[in-house]
């Protein structure tokens, strides 16, 4: 017999986060300043972020105390579940076992609300009275709605005007916490009317709308802005993921082969495997693991990307930052996997891709949901779109130790449910959805665009 669900007690919720920064195989390249090309300063970024978030970015400290405040509102929803795949394994006949971590039971139904909750509490700590975000599909958005509304903080959220159109459901939700959001491109803010002026049908992009968040941010009193994904500390909220699921395995004695996600920005992903390499940096792991990164062909930021510094936003008012990247002028194809379209990637998961210790895949919109749809037949959960990323690559793996006869310990994450993503399922049930394969030769003019400013950077470039 097996356990299909492996549960912890909510006493068993982790106490501290784990910092990979100590433990890369080199220094990370700093954020820097475009013009002096001198690393960021802490204060430099006190306009934006509450400090103790600053301090966690920059921090070299490999435990971090989780605050009890926070543990309290984690315990609504965490420890999440670890449920054993059986419906998968047998429709594949694989002889794998595969495993997966369901971030989808929090209230917003994803991961995010793991980094929120810590964002929001410091915020409120240090005086903060409203919070500024981007949202592309929503997700975000409406995790850090939720986690303002734990402690009641103001919120305005600049959502994609595409999705704001499209997927109006998400933005109720946020508006349902409290929040305000605004279509962006807007009229709110300089960055905003710019883009207005020049492309008037604007439908926005994440790096418009983030561009907007921190303008509005920088110039208001108590306000601050709030990133969803990339950054260090974000990524370190999210190892809460990765620290439960190791105690879910060890209560059946199983130690993964593999580890897959999917990557938007990297931090859900990052969230599952850090614990892990960081088993692995100080001698404790039994096996070797293998690490499989899951973009879409749409946004392939890390398969056809560059690893150089560029922006984090169209405006390029962020720090430069050291990235796969398919530049900040970069306009994502309309696919449905709404998390999986930024430009740029994580830091820290471009150095471990850089030393080959991250794989990295992209897959179309099509295979994806092929395996989503499957998933949901013999599993019964809905994947959201971005998962069902990490799906297909499971599906591959798992068929993988069938012609091998491996009987290989696979774990995924499934990172959010996609109960709001009922548009997109039916557009791939009525054959709507393209395989859109972004073309490296836009990558190539975006990344010439970015050394056309920055020449110095010519030097730097390695695909
Ligand atoms: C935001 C989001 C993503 C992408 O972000 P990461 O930082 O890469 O995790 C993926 N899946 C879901 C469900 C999301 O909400």
């Amino acid at each position: 017999m097996f356990l299909k669900k492996l549960l912890l007690n909510e006493e068993e919720i982790p106490k501290k986060w784990y910092n990979i920064l100590p433990d890369l195989p080199e220094q990370l390249p700093p954020p820097i300043n475009p013009q002096t090309r001198e690393p960021i300063k802490p204060e430099q970024l006190e306009p934006l972020f509450a400090k103790e978030l600053i301090m966690q970015e920059m921090s070299n400290e490999r435990w971090i105390d989780i605050p009890n405040e926070v543990r309290e509102v984690y315990r609504m929803w965490r420890p999440t579940p670890l449920y054993r795949a059986t419906g998968l394994e047998r429709a594949l006949k694989t002889p794998a076992k595969i495993y997966y971590k369901y971030e989808g039971v929090s209230p917003p139904g994803s991961h995010k609300p793991n980094t929120a909750v810590a964002q929001a509490y410091y915020n409120m700590k240090e005086g903060t009275e409203r919070l500024t975000t981007e949202t592309g599909a929503g997700q975000w958005g409406s995790a850090l709605a939720f986690a303002c509304a734990m402690f009641s903080l103001k919120i305005t959220v600049y959502m994609v005007k595409i999705s704001y159109n499209q997927k109006p459901y998400r933005k109720v939700l946020m508006e349902s916490w409290g929040a305000e959001v605004i279509p962006s491109p807007s009229e709110r803010t300089e960055s905003g009317r710019k883009m207005l002026e020049n492309f008037p049908n604007s439908s926005g992009s994440l790096g418009i709308a983030i561009s907007e968040a921190i303008e509005d941010a920088v110039k208001n009193e108590k306000t601050k802005y709030s990133l969803g994904s990339v950054l260090n500390h974000v990524l370190m909220h999210q190892t809460i993921i990765g620290l439960e699921a190791k105690k879910q395995l060890e209560q059946v004695d199983e130690y993964p082969d593999t580890i897959i996600g999917c990557i938007g920005g990297g931090s859900s992903f990052s969230g599952i495997f850090w614990p892990y390499y960081y088993d692995k940096v100080s001698g404790k792991a039994p096996k070797e693991t293998k690490l499989i990164a899951v973009e879409s062909t749409a946004c392939p930021s890390v398969t056809k990307g560059y690893y150089v510094y560029d922006h984090g936003d169209t405006a390029r008012l962020t720090p430069m930052l050291k990235m796969h990247t398919l530049g900040h002028t970069f306009v994502p194809p309309p696919i449905h996997a709404g998390g999986l379209r930024y430009h740029g990637m994580a830091p820290t998961l471009c150095l471990l891709n850089k030393h080959g210790m991250v794989e990295a895949r992209a897959y179309n919109q099509i295979d994806v949901f092929n395996a989503a749809a499957l998933f949901t037949r013999v599993e019964g959960i809905v994947p959201a779109p971005e998962p069902a990323h990490a799906i297909k690559a499971v599906i591959d793996e798992a068929l993988r130790c069938k012609r091998k006869d491996e009987e290989k310990t696979l774990l995924f994450l499934l990172c959010g449910h996609g109960y709001f993503d009922m548009k997109a399922y039916e557009d791939y049930f009525n054959g709507k959805l393209k395989p859109y394969n972004y073309p490296k030769e836009k990558v190539d003019k975006c990344i010439q665009k970015l050394t056309e400013l920055y020449p110095w950077l010519k030097n730097e470039i390695t695909p």
